[in-house]
């Protein structure tokens, strides 16, 4: 039985007395553990995506505003990835050309930075 369980039982042991105090003092309790479990939660989430930044960070190159992940003979093998996706979110998210009268027009798909760069617009252009 988890602790949410265990404090759910006592508040219902504790509604067969009188002692309204107790009452209160359990719902404080259950509110306090409730919001304690929520943060464990959001740590874990946040400690998962730092150990997979970590284990995959040595293995990126940053080159014309964007991220590269390369192999062990640093040979660029996926990318470009969007660096505020990767540095703030550790999301790999591939950046796309724009159409735009300006041939150098870069976006990212899911936070939507968007930059000029002529070198990126031209590898994109080659992978095509
Ligand atoms: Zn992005």
């Amino acid at each position: 039985m988890g602790i949410a369980e265990d404090i759910k039982h006592a508040l219902k042991l504790a509604k067969k007395t009188d002692n309204t105090e107790l009452q209160q003092k359990l719902k404080y309790i259950q509110a306090e553990v409730a919001d304690l479990l929520k943060q464990l939660k959001n740590k874990e989430k946040a400690m998962a995506r730092l150990r997979a930044a970590l284990s995959s960070q040595e293995n990126f190159i940053f080159k014309d505003s964007a991220y590269y992940l390369t192999d062990e003979k640093r040979r660029i093998k996926n990318g470009p990835f969007c660096r505020q996706c990767l540095e703030n979110e550790q999301i790999k998210s591939l950046l796309v050309q724009v159409d735009s009268p300006i041939q150098c027009r870069i976006k990212c798909p899911t936070c939507n930075l968007t930059f000029d760069s002529y070198q990126l617009w031209d590898y994109l252009n080659e992978r095509k």
